[in-house]
């Protein structure tokens, strides 16, 4: 049995911030998860000097609607089982450290009306505005082993080894049951999600690839 970790306690509060918020742009953690997709493409390019094989390299979105599920796939870097753990489980990066800053004023001020999420990069833990749990499955360029990282949020994370054919990250969310306030099920929906791409990922210069559900 893999032993369940605590996310570190700055990463905790962000983490509490993003499960429980009312922000209505959550949309945005689409942005940031391909725009992570995005950079592991670019990592992987710039480490292989040219090398790597260009003609595979995208990211791809795939909805299920039966499973619930979004997922978010890349053929960039992948990670190692130390830096996931160093990634996923600490926040000590600039956007997020300066976003919680924005926060922390917002509260002391009530003062409601700023677009504060959208003006950062929130990065990875933004998937949690939306998703109930959220699944990584990676493998590192060069590495036979891979990896799979998984949280339900508020009680940590366990990694354990797993199998992957290709270098890259495989992420998959299970999205957060729909309220009276709240739609989830849209980003399930391959219009919505076409046009989240065009709106937030336009700049990416690598293909967004999306199975288009038949029926
Ligand atoms: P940032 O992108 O600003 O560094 P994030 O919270 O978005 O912060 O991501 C944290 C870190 O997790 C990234 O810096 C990267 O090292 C790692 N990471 C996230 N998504 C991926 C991915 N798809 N492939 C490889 N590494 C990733
Ligand atoms: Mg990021």
């Amino acid at each position: 049995m893999a032993k369940k970790k605590q996310f570190k306690a700055e990463s905790k509060r962000l983490l509490d911030l993003m499960i429980n918020s009312i922000y209505t742009h959550k949309e945005i953690f689409l942005r940031e998860l391909v725009s992570n997709a995005s950079d592991a493409i670019d990592k992987y390019y710039y480490e292989s000097q040219g090398h790597a094989d260009a003609s595979q390299f995208e990211i791809r979105i795939e909805p299920n609607k039966e499973a619930r599920t979004l997922t978010i796939s890349d053929t960039g870097i992948g990670m190692s089982k130390e830096e996931l753990e160093e990634n996923l489980g600490t926040i000590a990066k600039s956007g997020s450290l300066a976003f919680k800053e924005e926060m922390k004023k917002k509260e002391e001020n009530n003062n409601e009306d700023v677009d504060i999420i959208g003006q950062f990069g929130v990065g990875f833990y933004s998937a949690f505005m939306v998703a109930k749990d959220v699944r990584v499955v990676t493998k590192k360029a060069g590495s036979d082993e891979a990896y799979e990282w998984v949280s339900a949020g508020e009680d940590g994370y366990e990694i354990t080894p797993c199998t992957k054919e290709t270098n890259g990250t495989t992420i998959v969310l299970t999205l957060k049951e729909d309220t009276d306030e709240e739609n989830y099920s849209k980003y399930l929906e391959t219009y919505e999600l076409k046009e989240l791409i065009k709106k937030y990922s336009d700049y990416i210069r690598y293909p967004i690839k999306m199975n288009v559900e038949t029926q």
